[in-house]
């Protein structure tokens, strides 16, 4: 389904109409700077739209997940840490308000961003009666310069009511939602201990479609017992589907996890950095040309990562997908529904 949100950039450049509905902006394979990349990259994506740049600033207001035993505690995804798979470096103890004024005190000055999206990242960011969300939601947006909004969350945890909600902001707002999947097979899900099936997912995913939401899916490359058919299975559903937006993320061993336990035992082993930057092109040529990319791998906190260490040069394995791309001469899309 077709988003309709009302999001007006501030300042538009053009026509309102024509500026910043992304659904209808997303094909523009010619524009002059989407064309140095060979994929639909959200960063870019959001620059066009709001003619500055636009930095995430996560947050962490305080939620638990259900599959910690509805809390903190509890040990989860056989991947989480401590701080429910979250951002390094957030000061959890300040307010909503405060964690994003402080964000964007960094952001500026680090790299000139003018605008910023608040995203609700570690744990599940829907757990709490709508009220409460909306209370929250709403003192990140009511920050200056904050233009939008994610929320990261379960496809088992968005009940009727927070999804009626969502749909809310998604009119009044630039908004996300962002949905972990992880892999689309169930007995891989239930390896990680994820708490939840595919059947879950997509059941979550077609009801935010319902109410008009862009959303972004979470997936992770490299888990252990996939192959990559069973990779590239996961892209080609995503594609079927259409998603507005992917997140890929690599596999990633950190310390005080059970994943880390199972890793220093020898019993898994995580990809090398050539057959990362591979299987990343496989699964982007496979999605849908008109999905956006919000991430393409990710740089686990340094003192906590224990395995592959090669992420941690996050811009490396960047150019080498670029440069695989170019290799190939090949783009997004290019084996979507083969
Ligand atoms: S859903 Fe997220 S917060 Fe919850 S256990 Fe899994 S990784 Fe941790």
């Amino acid at each position: 389904m077709e988003t309709t949100s009302v999001y007006q950039p501030e300042t538009p450049p053009q026509s309102q109409k024509t500026v910043c509905l992304l659904a209808l902006d997303r094909w523009r394979w010619h524009s002059p700077v989407m064309s140095m990349k060979m994929y639909l990259l959200f960063s870019e994506q959001l620059k066009k739209c709001f003619g500055v740049r636009v930095h995430k600033i996560s947050v962490d207001a305080g939620f638990g997940c259900p599959n910690r035993n509805g809390g903190r505690t509890g040990p989860g995804c056989l991947f989480c840490d401590p701080g429910g798979s979250g951002a390094v470096g957030i000061e959890r103890l300040l307010s909503v308000s405060e964690q994003i004024e402080l964000g964007k005190e960094v952001m500026s000055r680090k790299y000139k961003a003018g605008k910023f999206m608040a995203y609700f990242q570690p744990f599940s960011n829907t757990l709490a009666p709508a009220s409460q969300l909306r209370t929250l939601y709403d003192e990140a947006l009511a920050v200056d310069n904050v233009v939008g909004l994610a929320v990261g969350t379960r496809p088992d945890c968005v009940p009727p009511d927070v999804l009626d909600l969502l749909g809310e902001y998604h009119h009044r707002t630039y908004f996300w939602l962002e949905l972990g999947l992880q892999s689309s097979h169930d007995r891989t899900l239930h390896w990680l201990k994820r708490g939840h099936d595919f059947a879950t997912f997509m059941k979550a995913y077609h009801e935010a479609k319902s109410r008009g939401l862009r959303v972004c899916v979470h997936v992770i490359l490299g888990l252990p017992g996939e192959s990559r058919a069973d990779m590239l299975a996961t892209a080609d559903v995503l594609a079927r589907l259409q998603v507005d937006g992917v997140k890929l993320h690599l596999l990633h061993v950190l310390q005080n996890t059970p994943l880390g336990r199972l890793y220093t035992q020898g019993k898994i082993q995580t990809l090398g950095m050539d057959e990362y930057v591979k299987l990343t092109v496989d699964v982007i040529e496979r999605l849908h040309p008109s999905t956006l990319i919000h991430r393409l791998t990710g740089d686990g906190p340094r003192d906590q990562l224990l395995a592959p260490l090669w992420s941690l040069n996050k811009w490396q394995v960047l150019n080498a997908i670029d440069a695989e791309f170019v290799r190939r001469g090949s783009r997004q899309g290019d084996h979507c529904g083969s």
